[in-house]
């Protein structure tokens, strides 16, 4: 339990119809009671500084261990100027309370057992998610679907492991001696739930940070007119990634549920030009690279050897042809591409094709995401994740190479051990602290 009692606003900094200031500790019960005068002895209420009243307040008490930190919490609300907000904490920090650290009061319900590790990440998962499915998984995750998932596989370690010591620690017991034929099956098993949760980390970078796609086709096609459209429809704009290169230009953008990083390239003719050779091979580059390719071809023209050599460079590849300025006459004969969505990219029609066609390109479709599934979210779940499957191959091996179980033993502590980390059950305060530093403060 944490001695001090912190205070913060956990609401965004600005003005808006409510602002929540955040107490938790200890004293939080104490510092309210200093500064909320109750009507009644009613939630609502004024934020007094001695006969000065500050604002109208509704308080609202969470008694220890039953609130988000697991310490007594007061969470006041006031109307949401940044001025009563501010004013509102100061009063908190003369009665005592201390400001909080960004993630402080997550950190907290992490320290107080209120979560574990993957779940406090999940949380930011949540305040972060940009659509319905990263969504689900990171509040599948905030409610302990990574954690379950991982504590099953410690726990069959353990097992496993505890079998061992007793059998060598204690040899004049009558203990069932350790099969090796069994041992070595359920490590397998072990080793198969580790590498298909593994698989997920994939899933899991698609949903938050989107599918690397590239833009491509021989200049005038419309790649600008259709990077503009993609990132103006919905008002989607995710993030800007700034240009890795002079010729490649990069956004994220959100095609209904999937977010796209999109790579606007500078095209693939063949040139004498030293310049754009360089932003040719950059191209080539950036398409072997993405997930997806949207390579354009323009409907008012017959095909081109460029559009040729371009049908050519991603046959094989996730491509989406786009036959673009469908408004226009028709001379285009395009043959040779699985996936086709007509459309314009000046006037919108056909967008909704487009939709359609990335998600079923990005095997979306039918990806039925079981609500509840556990999804790694991070590269620190992954390290642990994949340094816990190397140790259970290890131990497999050794038992293969007719080593002592001691020595099996080891490696099975050792997998077990990188779980722990994950989940939090192992972990140093460095860790810990550096976790924490990413929130925000308030949360
Ligand atoms: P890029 O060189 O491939 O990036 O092509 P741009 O996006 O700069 O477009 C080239 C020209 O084609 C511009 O004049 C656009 O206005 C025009 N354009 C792009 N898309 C369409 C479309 O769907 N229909 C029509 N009619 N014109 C388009």
């Amino acid at each position: 339990m944490q001695q001090t009692t912190i205070a913060a606003i956990s609401t965004p900094h600005g003005t808006g119809g409510i602002a929540m200031i955040r107490i938790s500790g200890p004293g939080a019960i104490g510092v309210s009671e200093k500064l909320f005068r109750a009507r009644g002895g009613k939630r609502l209420g004024d934020i007094v500084d001695g006969e000065m009243i500050i604002d109208e307040a509704v308080a609202f008490v969470y008694r220890a261990p039953k609130s988000y930190t697991g310490e007594d919490v007061v969470e006041l609300c006031v109307h949401g100027g940044m001025w009563v907000a501010q004013r509102v904490l100061r009063l908190c920090f003369q009665n005592g309370a201390e400001p909080a650290q960004p993630g402080e009061f997550t950190k907290r319900a992490f320290l107080n057992g209120k979560m574990d590790l993957s779940q406090a990440q999940a949380v930011m998962d949540v305040v972060y998610a940009q659509n319905d499915t990263a969504l689900r998984a990171a509040n599948a995750a905030r409610t302990g679907a990574i954690a379950t998932a991982v504590r099953e596989i410690a726990s069959r370690l353990l097992t496993q492991s505890a079998h061992i010591a007793a059998w060598s620690d204690y040899p004049d017991e009558d203990l069932e001696p350790v099969d090796t034929g069994k041992l070595a099956e359920s490590l397998r098993e072990s080793e198969a739930l580790t590498v298909k949760l593994l698989a997920t980390y994939d899933q899991g970078k698609i949903l938050r940070e989107g599918v690397p796609t590239a833009i491509a086709g021989k200049p005038n096609v419309g790649k600008s007119t259709l990077m503009n459209l993609l990132s103006g429809h919905e008002r989607s704009i995710v993030t800007e990634i700034p240009g890795t290169t002079r010729d490649i230009i990069s956004e994220s953008v959100r095609l209904g549920d999937i977010v796209l990083q999109l790579h606007d390239t500078a095209g693939l003719r063949d040139t004498d030009n030293p310049v754009e050779r360089i932003g040719v091979e950059r191209t080539r580059e950036q398409l072997e690279q993405s997930q997806l390719i949207l390579a354009v071809f323009d409907n008012s023209e017959p095909l081109s050897s460029e559009d040729r050599e371009l049908l050519q460079q991603v046959s094989g590849r996730n491509c989406i042809a786009i036959v673009n300025k469908a408004d226009l006459p028709s001379r285009l004969k395009l043959a040779g591409a699985e996936r086709i969505v007509k459309m314009s990219a000046k006037t919108g029609e056909g967008y909704d094709g487009l939709v359609r066609a990335v998600t079923e390109a990005v095997g979306m479709a039918d990806w039925k995401l079981d609500p509840g599934a556990a999804i790694i979210a991070n590269e620190r779940q992954y390290r642990h994740l994949f340094a816990a499957k190397t140790a259970i191959e290890q131990a497999v091996q050794t038992l293969q190479n007719g080593l002592t179980l001691d020595a099996v033993a080891v490696c099975i502590d050792e997998a077990h051990g990188e779980l722990l980390s994950l989940t939090g059950e192992r972990v140093s305060d460095v860790v810990v602290d550096e976790i924490f530093s990413r929130f925000c403060v308030g949360k």
